[in-house]
């Protein structure tokens, strides 16, 4: 059966994804099985998605009973959890009105489309140029593919969307002399992902913020994959004491459900009019629904909390492998949000780990990304770190 359905994907699916041999069947919390009866242990969470785990009794609920009430009606109507979930959304962060969509490249579709929008709507059209990160990640659509600082993201799709200029990440010098008479905005995740799990050095995101209020520039953070709190904090941006001026979120916001969300002060915000900008499917009630019990188990839960907690502990364990192997060069993120840079290719280390049961994942050809649930236990931690000093 195994084989005839992986040859059947194989056969059938668009060749995008290179893909584990594996077939998963059913998950639980942390852990997840395949046809076979095998358990793995998921320090993945669908990329940083099912923050609480996979088929969360709270949350499953809450979707069977929306999946008997109402799934969807369009945006031509008031639905209530839309509306409940967008307040909530902005009760607990910087942003004024909230724009949904399906994915984390839709949410960032609607910032970058605002942006220009909101310039336009200002009287200066010609500041529609976005500056981004190198190495940052932001989507595959044409528009986001622009903005992302990566080669093989962008490599086959000539001519990308015009308007986007790109500087090192943690370069405050280079940020400064690429703002022109044209720039608009500033993109940038406060801890790059795909990008290897680059963390901002002390005081870098102070002088972003510093330099986008001088220059009258937008400062978007992409929180797609830091949000939600990933990195023990609701969002990236509370570590640092500053607010951006647009916010975007996906991964996490639903657990597993297909909702991305882009959020932004008032004034921008008002650059969108009745429209400017739409989703068929952006907050769906069957979506919002199940968004909104994510949210809410977050903090009922004290899910945050843990996370902070249990993902010290997990890089302290990650900083004693650095101190054992030679293999290991650096350690870093914060939360569980934590990346490991090896000496060597990270897919051998990957597939072993597979085969023992742990679902890891590499970014940046040698740096392996740790992004369990947040609700990831010692236990769980201990053996996988066993398991790494064994093969390391
Ligand atoms: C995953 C990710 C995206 C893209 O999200 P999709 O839902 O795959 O479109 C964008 N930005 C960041 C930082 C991400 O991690």
């Amino acid at each position: 059966m195994n084989e005839n359905i992986m040859e059947h994907s194989d056969q059938f699916m668009a060749t995008t994804y290179k893909r584990f041999p594996v077939l998963l069947t059913r998950g639980q919390g942390c852990t997840l099985w395949d046809d076979q009866g095998k358990s793995y242990t998921d320090f993945v969470a669908g990329i940083a998605v099912c923050n609480l785990g996979h088929v969360h009794p709270e949350i499953t609920k809450a979707l069977c009973k929306q999946a008997n009430t109402l799934w969807h009606v369009s945006n031509l109507f008031y639905t209530e959890p839309q509306a409940i979930l967008a307040g909530w959304l902005v009760r607990n962060s910087f942003a004024d009105r909230v724009f949904f969509g399906n994915s984390g490249a839709e949410a960032n579709e609607a910032a970058i489309k605002l942006a220009r929008k909101y310039f336009k709507h200002q009287g200066q059209p010609e500041r529609y140029r976005i500056i981004s990160m190198e190495k940052s990640f932001h989507g595959r659509t044409m528009a986001t593919l622009s903005a992302t600082g990566q080669a093989k993201v962008r490599e086959g799709y000539d001519p990308v969307l015009e308007g986007f200029d790109f500087v090192p990440f943690n370069d405050i010098e280079a940020l400064r002399a690429k703002i022109g008479p044209q720039t608009g905005a500033v993109i940038l995740e406060p801890i790059q992902g795909e990008g290897g799990i680059r963390t901002p050095e002390e005081g870098y995101m102070e002088s972003v913020r510093q330099i986008c209020i001088e220059k009258g520039i937008l400062l978007i953070f992409d929180e797609i994959q830091t949000g939600m709190g990933r990195t023990g904090k609701l969002f990236g941006y509370q570590h640092f004491g500053i607010e951006p001026d647009i916010m975007t979120l996906a991964k996490a916001l639903g657990n597993g459900l297909p909702i991305g969300a882009m959020l932004a002060r008032e004034k921008i915000a008002q650059a969108f009019q009745p429209g400017s900008h739409a989703s068929t499917f952006g907050g769906t009630p069957l979506v919002t629904a199940a968004a909104l019990e994510v949210v809410q188990t977050l903090f009922r839960e004290n899910i945050i909390d843990h996370c902070r907690q249990i993902g010290n502990y997990f890089k302290s364990r990650l900083l004693w492998l650095k101190d054992r192997h030679d293999s290991v060069e650096d350690v870093r993120g914060i939360g569980l949000l934590l990346g490991m840079k090896i000496n060597r290719e990270g897919a051998s280390v990957v597939n072993a780990c597979l085969e023992n049961g742990f679902l890891i994942n590499c970014v940046q050809e040698n740096i392996l990304r740790f992004i369990p649930p947040l609700i990831i236990q010692k236990d769980d931690i201990d053996a996988l770190v066993a398991y790494l000093d064994e093969i390391l």
